[in-house]
């Protein structure tokens, strides 16, 4: 979708080192990290939030993309927090379905909201 910095991101136009992709998923780094690591795992196609889409398969797809990434990012012992902003009241500033992947923190900094 024009205008969607995501697409532009999955397209190219924006360019961005990528953790992981493949026909559905790509993962990178937020370039404005919250915390110690932040990733975003997002689906390829441009799906505007988590009240737009069905599709059980790829919401499987990206949250277990989001678990193997955490544990390839040495977070698995650690914890991590997954987080879905939703619509402008819920924080989403960027209207294409991302998650985010949270972590990195020492002992229980990530504790605290
Ligand atoms: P939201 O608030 O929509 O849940 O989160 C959007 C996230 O996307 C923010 O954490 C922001 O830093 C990140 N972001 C926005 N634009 C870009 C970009 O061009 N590249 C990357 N890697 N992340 C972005
Ligand atoms: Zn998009």
């Amino acid at each position: 979708v024009e205008n969607c910095v995501f697409c532009q991101i999955i397209s190219g136009e924006i360019p961005t080192e990528f953790i992981y992709q493949d026909e559905k998923v790509a993962v990178f780094k937020d370039v404005h990290p919250s915390a110690p690591v932040h990733v975003l795992v997002i689906p390829k196609e441009h799906i505007e939030s988590l009240n737009d889409t069905n599709d059980k398969l790829l919401l499987g797809e990206i949250l277990t993309r989001l678990v193997l990434t955490a544990k390839e990012l040495g977070l698995k012992d650690s914890g991590y927090k997954v987080a879905i902003n939703v619509g402008k009241g819920g924080g989403q500033l960027v209207p294409h379905l991302h998650f985010h992947l949270l972590g990195g923190w020492k002992d229980s900094e990530g504790g605290v909201n």
